[in-house]
């Protein structure tokens, strides 16, 4: 069947003016037969996204402050674009689950992508998931929409895309009918792979936020170099695909070329290769089941001639122990986790506090006991408000004592 005969797919990308949202429109861009840019939504940067809306023409674009709003509005109108400016939170939803919507690219950071994440679910989309703290914060009751309502969920994060892509196209039943030992979950380690923890202590923002091999947004840059992010991608996998999380082992690949494994019973261990370049991931769930080129350049084995693997350090990186003993405990924990971690890089990348600071606020915060239940997306954002609250506290108290020593 050739693709130049089908309408191409309306696509809404939540995020559009991040990392994600610019690979992403860039796929797109190769393929106008297939893609077509429904909705585009940003929080703060308007003139990237007028920018982008003059050049994709989406019928409907979004951003968070209706004065904002208001002037993209005027602006397109005089150069004669059509776009349908909208504002706020209720709007992110609407345009992910609007019914004219085929595929919905999940790329906003952070818990504020939860609630429009579920919007295209609960409306039956095709989802591709880059918001990896949708699924850490809400991973029951997102995983059991995604059935209820029939969506597909695609995952965006290179791991988990490998992981999927390593997989057998049945294992919805369990890793355990389809022969699968564990998963292999790779990581680069970051900046700081080998810092000791008095070098760690002195880490600025913007060495937390130059990655060796990805670039990528501030909070989850700061999340790679914490290896928080490698904890929150634990809890990810251990949702997408029914796992538990000691059937999730990390390790340490500098490189960043193997994006992640999965050991079968009889000894194979399949991995998915290529560039890190995110491009693969998402023109992969794109396209799912078919390929399409990403423009990603062929991987050269020789001009990378070894791959290296390293047990992670737990100590060091204790954002990962975190993240590891909250997917084992559960319940809230994850969401407290994410919460707290998220309060804290905004906190560090502030220069409010250190790097090291990090781990002790989070685990301070888990310590304190948050009640509250996971089934419904109110509960859970009202778990993720009270840990904010919490991590706030802490932030103030730690101030007051930093203030005291100066
Ligand atoms: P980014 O900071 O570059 O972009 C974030 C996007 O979210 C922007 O478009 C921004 O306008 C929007 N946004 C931020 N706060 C918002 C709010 N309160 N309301 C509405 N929109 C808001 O981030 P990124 O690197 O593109 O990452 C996006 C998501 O994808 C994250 O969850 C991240 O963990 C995940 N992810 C990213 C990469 C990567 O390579 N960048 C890889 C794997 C997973
Ligand atoms: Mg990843």
């Amino acid at each position: 069947m050739s693709h130049t005969s089908v309408q191409p797919q309306n696509i809404t990308v939540l995020g559009a003016t991040g990392s994600i949202g610019s690979s992403t429109l860039d796929v797109i861009s190769q393929h106008p037969e297939r893609y077509q840019v429904f909705a585009l939504t940003a929080h703060t940067r308007i003139s990237e996204l007028h920018d982008l809306c003059v050049q994709y023409r989406p019928r409907f674009a979004v951003v968070a402050d209706p004065t904002h709003a208001q002037r993209l509005q005027s602006d397109l109108h005089t150069l004669g674009v059509a776009t349908v400016v909208l504002a706020g939170p209720q709007s992110l939803c609407d345009v992910a689950a609007h019914p004219e919507v085929d595929v919905v690219m999940a790329a906003i950071v952070g818990a504020a992508g939860l609630a429009s994440a579920m919007a295209a679910v609960v409306a039956g989309k095709k989802i591709l998931l880059a918001n990896k703290e949708a699924l850490v914060m809400s991973g029951a009751l997102f995983m059991r929409a995604v059935h209820e309502h029939g969506a597909q969920l695609l995952p965006i994060d290179s791991e988990h895309n490998a992981i999927f892509q390593c997989l057998p196209c049945n294992y919805a039943d369990g890793l355990a009918p389809v022969g699968v030992r564990r998963i292999l979950l790779t990581a680069s380690g970051g900046p700081f792979r080998n810092s000791s923890y008095a070098e760690l202590e002195q880490v600025t923002p913007a060495q937390a936020c130059a990655h060796p091999n990805w670039s990528m947004g501030q909070k989850i840059s700061v999340d790679s170099a914490t290896m928080m992010n490698k904890g929150l991608e634990l809890i990810e996998a251990c949702w997408l695909f029914d796992a538990r999380p000691e059937q999730v082992e990390v390790v340490i690949h500098p490189q960043s070329v193997i994006h992640s494994l999965v050991d079968y019973v009889d000894g194979s261990v399949l991995a998915q290769l290529g560039n890190p370049d995110m491009r693969t991931p998402i023109a992969h769930a794109m396209a799912w089941p078919e390929r399409i080129t990403s423009g990603v350049a062929p991987l050269d084995l020789c001009a990378l001639a070894r791959m290296d693997f390293i047990a992670p350090d737990l100590q060091r990186f204790a954002c990962l122990r975190l993240a590891i003993e909250s997917a084992q405990a559960g319940g809230v924990a994850p969401i407290v986790l994410n919460a707290a971690n998220e309060v804290a890089v905004a906190a560090f990348l502030n220069e409010r506090i250190r790097f090291t600071h990090i781990p002790q606020l989070i685990e301070d915060v888990l310590s304190t006991d948050i009640p509250g239940r996971i089934d419904t997306l109110e509960s859970i954002v009202a778990v993720d408000q009270h840990a904010r609250r919490q991590a706030n506290t802490w932030l103030q108290k730690q101030s007051i004592t930093a203030g005291r020593r100066a």
